[in-house]
């Protein structure tokens, strides 16, 4: 496992994200497999697990307690985020904190992050009435929480200014960081900041939430020409070992062949040879037309009409690079209502996604796309009238 200083400890440059853990056929986390995947972890090198309060529907920070509850506390490193970025009525940070402690069934936090700092939530951090970040600093020096940082989702104005104001305060920041974001979110950019102020950078979304686990055919198979046995995944990852001021990428991993696969791609250092890095940077300007939603599900809850938008989005993008007829399949699997036409278009769902897409606009287009797609029954219909045509010519 490659390991990296942080004020003296020393933590797996590989963490475990628990924002998408298994789940079982009703939706419930599978306790089991995570106490598995959380056990193999520990036992092959890798001490950082982050939750939050709103991750797997509020149960992420219970289920990860309670899986390493077993592990002596001081053999890792537990994080979890304060959800000032929620829409909520009062915000009170001791409240959330105490049940916090007690979901985990800790007495103190190593890291704890203010959640998603950006351009809809800094107005929360910043509001005396609630006095967050000082709240924290207390916790802090009453040794509840070892290390305060933030995650956060912001363009660059707004994150060099929260940096400017809070910097001093902040240990560690938390972006989201990946070849794809090099360019699209000013991955560049944000990470010179971090540098220049000393403060180092936590990746999330490595891999975009799966979605640079799978390339277009073409590209894999060009990687693959070079390192045959390697994951797609694997290079996205190999990609972030070049940077010096990476202290933690973290992975959220849904299953043991994510994770093994990861903790190999982790235990040497290995970065991305010249010839690698050329093939994913021109994967990734291919890729820059695809909706580029992370499925963190912030959008979700406020949806009027229920629809499972990153689920419609994931859709969309397959359709977009040709699987037009399987997304038409899938679809003609759920009730109408479900389908991106029952997008009402009130905007509730594109205020709070922190990738800031345009959600309304890209269901209206995935709609219009739909139309022209035939339905499933209707290719099925055409296939078996092709045949029996096919079986007529041959019995003439
Ligand atoms: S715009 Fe559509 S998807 Fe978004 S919240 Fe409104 S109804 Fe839901
Ligand atoms: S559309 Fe935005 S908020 Fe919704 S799941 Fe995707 S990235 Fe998250």
């Amino acid at each position: 496992m490659i390991y990296r200083d942080f004020q003296g400890i020393q933590l797996s440059m590989l963490g475990f994200g628990t924002m998408r853990l298994p789940v079982l056929e009703d939706g419930q986390i599978d306790t089991a497999l995570t106490q598995t995947m959380v056990d193999y972890a520990m036992d092959h090198g890798v001490n950082y697990f982050d939750t939050a309060w709103p991750y797997m529907q509020n149960h992420s920070e219970t289920v990860v307690g309670a899986c390493l509850k077993k592990h002596p506390r001081e053999s890792f490193y537990l994080a979890t985020k304060f959800p000032g970025h929620m829409v909520a009525e009062t915000y009170d940070p001791a409240d959330i904190f105490e049940q916090q402690l007690e979901k985990c069934q800790v007495e103190y936090f190593d890291f704890y992050l203010l959640h998603n700092v950006y351009e809809n939530s800094v107005g929360v951090y910043d509001d005396p009435r609630w006095g967050i970040v000082d709240y924290f600093v207390e916790q802090k020096k009453r040794g509840r929480i070892r290390h305060l940082g933030f995650s956060s989702h912001a363009d660059l104005p707004c994150l060099t200014d929260f940096l400017d104001r809070y910097g001093d305060k902040m240990e560690f920041c938390q972006l989201q960081f990946n070849y794809l974001d090099w360019t699209m979110q000013h991955g560049k950019e944000k990470y010179q900041l971090l540098e220049q102020r000393g403060i180092p950078l936590w990746v999330m979304e490595p891999v975009r939430g799966g979605k640079l686990a799978s390339l277009a055919r073409e590209d894999e198979q060009r990687l693959h020409a070079l390192r045959p046995d390697d994951s797609i995944a694997s290079f996205g990852f190999r990609w972030l070992q070049s940077f010096d001021n990476i202290t933690m990428v973290l992975s959220g991993m849904s299953n043991m062949e994510q994770m093994a696969d990861n903790i190999r791609t982790f235990d040497h250092l290995d970065p991305l040879s010249d010839a690698e890095q050329d093939i994913i940077m021109e994967a990734a300007e291919r890729m820059k037309n695809s909706v580029p939603c992370t499925a963190c599900r912030y959008c979700c809850d406020g949806c009027p009409v229920g629809l499972d938008i990153p689920d419609l989005l994931h859709k969309y993008n397959q359709l977009r690079i040709g699987s037009g007829s399987s997304v038409k399949m899938q679809l003609d699997a759920l009730p109408k209502e479900k389908w991106p036409e029952a997008c009402i278009g009130c905007g509730a769902c594109a205020a709070v996604c922190p990738q800031k897409i345009a959600i309304p606009d890209q269901l209206a287009a995935f709609a219009a796309e739909l139309d022209k797609v035939p339905s499933w029954a209707d290719v099925c219909k055409e296939r078996a009238e092709a045949e029996r045509r096919e079986k007529a010519s041959r019995g003439r």
